[in-house]
């Protein structure tokens, strides 16, 4: 196996419809970045499309670099095969063992909610915070914990993903809650998800718009429909709040990008943190796209590789 420089860092973000790659130097900087479709229900030309890249931005930059991947789903530690990607081909292969294969050196890899919490947490929004939880709100709700630069990475490689518990605290109106693709009822992601937001406003309205509709105030019912969704979104990351006490809570996805979500959530929280005064911060992305390919690139830690 051949070593990686330590010169610079690839990280590849591995999508649904495209693959990502871009080259960061030590200080973050980015000093290449490369993007194709991705080949669609090839697993094979997948692997060789994210080779391909990684080579293409080596060859620009006339040195090898270390390499991660993020990618849809999460990697099973029981069996090291990917699983949960909407991306279907990659489930139940073991794409990181195929790249590194592929580009022979060491390939680390993490689902893509968890690179954004590492590029917010490393050099984005969350910088120098000592714990940093970053929040996923667009087709799914996923995170990732983020403990001095570095993601807690647990037994059943699960930690942060929290949008597959009970939505916490709730009305009646919202029990038992729609049902989730994982099979329970009410979970937190058929809340907090576009698809989450978009449904509630219809079933209280009667219109179909969709979530960035209703963040732009579409209709007269958008405002109630955003209100419920904050007031949804503080009880959920309450209970965040609760277990690991970030210092940092910061949220990407499409729904991150909701400007007023970042003054009224922290007002709404206090009811439910069990806490005298919550000064944890909740900030916006610093990266926004690029933190899929920013986080997969820093799953090599500063002072490695060797
Ligand atoms: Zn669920």
């Amino acid at each position: 196996m051949g070593k990686a420089s330590n010169k610079y860092r690839i990280g590849v973000d591995l999508g649904g419809t495209k693959i990502e790659a871009a080259a960061l130097d030590e200080a973050g900087r980015m000093l290449a970045r490369h993007r194709i479709a991705t080949p669609a229900g090839d697993y094979r030309a997948t692997v060789s499309a994210a080779r391909d890249l990684v080579l293409a931005l080596e060859a620009k930059l006339g040195a090898r670099g270390s390499v991660g991947v993020g990618t849809p789903g999460a990697i099973s530690p029981a069996t090291g095969l990917i699983k949960n990607a909407n991306s279907t081909c990659l489930n139940g292969r073991p794409f990181d063992r195929d790249l590194s294969a592929a580009l022979d050196r060491p390939v680390k890899i993490a689902n893509d909610a968890d690179c954004f919490a590492l590029s917010e947490a490393v050099d984005g929004a969350g910088a120098g915070a000592p714990t940093v939880f970053g929040v996923i709100l667009g087709t799914g709700v996923g995170g990732g914990v983020v403990v001095r630069g570095k993601l807690l990475a647990g037994p059943n490689a699960i930690a942060g993903e929290w949008g597959h518990s009970p939505l916490p605290w709730p009305r009646d109106d919202e029990r038992p809650g729609p049902a989730c693709f994982c099979g329970k009822l009410g979970c937190t992601e058929v809340f907090l998800s576009g698809r989450g937001l978009s449904e509630d406003h219809e079933a209280h309205t009667g219109e179909r718009l969709d979530a960035s509709e209703i963040a732009t105030h579409a209709s007269a019912g958008a405002e109630a429909s955003l209100q419920r969704y904050e007031e949804r979104l503080a009880r959920a990351l309450a209970v965040v709040i609760n277990l690991i006490d970030p210092h940092v809570i910061v949220l990407g996805g499409g729904l991150g990008q909701i400007e007023r979500l970042y003054r009224n959530v922290p007002r709404l929280w206090g009811a439910y943190v069990f806490s005298d005064t919550v000064v944890t911060k909740l900030l916006p992305p610093r990266y926004g796209d690029a933190s899929g390919v920013r986080g997969a690139a820093w799953l090599w830690p500063k002072g490695e590789p060797e």
